[in-house]
């Protein structure tokens, strides 16, 4: 039977429904929950980013500032308007835009420099350490989602194989624990592994397979386990199509629910980020 496609735009609705009363009685005490996002230079795919963000943060109710620099600003410059914002009452969340011309290094260096109390991204080693710690703060937006997705099949975890292709932090290694934490018997793939020729061999045995390597069509569909719930992060611009990291058409002949490209994991990682800017300023009105 061909899988349940989990609908990445629907559930992401979800949430933002059930974030909107949040928001209200937020505003009700006198807190207008604000995001700042922090951009610099010019770049088409950002700017795509910046639009489905602050589409999302008006539905919800939440104040999108828009902070945008030239290419040629310098690292110190961003840095002290990051310590402003880190110190203005009135902005509960910040988000630096990557990547920035200044390169990845400074691109580290000023995503650490935000208040841990504000890094809705989820990003700073504080917020990751504390997903180490089993007690999350912001968990990063896009390992945020996939659990979404996966919870919302109703699938028990426990105890489930599960394999996790790619090893980013922002990605693959955050999602790694989330899982772990929910008592899945967890593998972790890289590169390493597809040159053992032995990728293959993890994917087929997972019953919960996440997938984030950014190479379009990557896992071909014969590979998926009869009733696994497969969950593609991946987005590869072939042509003018934008697909994912697994073959769709042969995975979801197998698969039991399984996320499209586009239309799954992105939609709902924009929702994630509400959601924590939502927290953000829950947890800062609470002191
Ligand atoms: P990175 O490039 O940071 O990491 C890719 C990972 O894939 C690496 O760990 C790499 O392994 C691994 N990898 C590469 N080739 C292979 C292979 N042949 N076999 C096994 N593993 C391999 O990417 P990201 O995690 O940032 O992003 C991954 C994808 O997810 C991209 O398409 C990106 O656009 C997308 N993405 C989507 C988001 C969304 O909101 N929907 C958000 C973030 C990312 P190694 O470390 O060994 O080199």
């Amino acid at each position: 039977m061909p899988a349940q496609i989990l609908d990445g735009r629907a559930i992401a609705g979800k949430v933002i429904e059930g974030l909107k009363e949040e928001v209200g009685a937020l505003k009700a005490k006198g807190v207008s929950p604000t995001l700042a996002s922090i951009m610099v230079g010019e770049n088409p795919a950002i700017e795509v980013y910046i639009r489905s963000q602050r589409r999302a943060a008006e539905e919800v109710g939440i104040e999108y500032q828009l902070h945008k620099f030239g290419a040629e600003v310098s690292e110190e410059e961003l840095a002290s308007f990051i310590d402003r914002l880190n110190e203005d009452r009135n902005v509960n969340g910040i988000i630096l835009q990557l990547p920035i011309p200044q390169g990845l290094e400074a691109a580290t260096r000023l995503q650490e420099r935000i208040s841990p109390e504000k890094d809705v991204e989820g990003v700073s080693p504080a917020n990751m350490g504390l997903i180490v710690y089993g007690r999350p703060r912001f968990v990063p937006c896009t390992p945020a989602a996939v659990m979404e997705l996966i919870n919302s099949t109703g699938v028990d975890l426990y105890g489930k194989r599960a394999t996790v292709v790619g090893y980013s932090e922002i990605v693959g290694r955050p999602v790694a624990l989330l899982l772990m934490d929910k008592f899945c018997t967890t593998s972790v793939c890289r590169s390493s592994t597809s040159k053992r020729g032995e990728l293959r061999d993890y994917v087929e045995r997972a019953e919960i397979l996440v997938v984030a390597i950014g190479k379009a069509n990557l896992i071909p569909g014969d590979w998926i386990a009869e009733g696994a719930i497969v969950i593609d992060c991946g987005i590869n611009r072939v042509g003018d199509k934008i697909v994912g990291d697994v073959d769709f058409e042969g995975a979801k002949e197998r698969a039991s629910f399984i996320t499209p490209v586009p239309g799954g994991v992105g939609p709902v990682t924009t929702a994630m980020l509400m959601r924590n800017t939502v927290e953000a300023a829950k947890w800062q009105l609470r002191g």
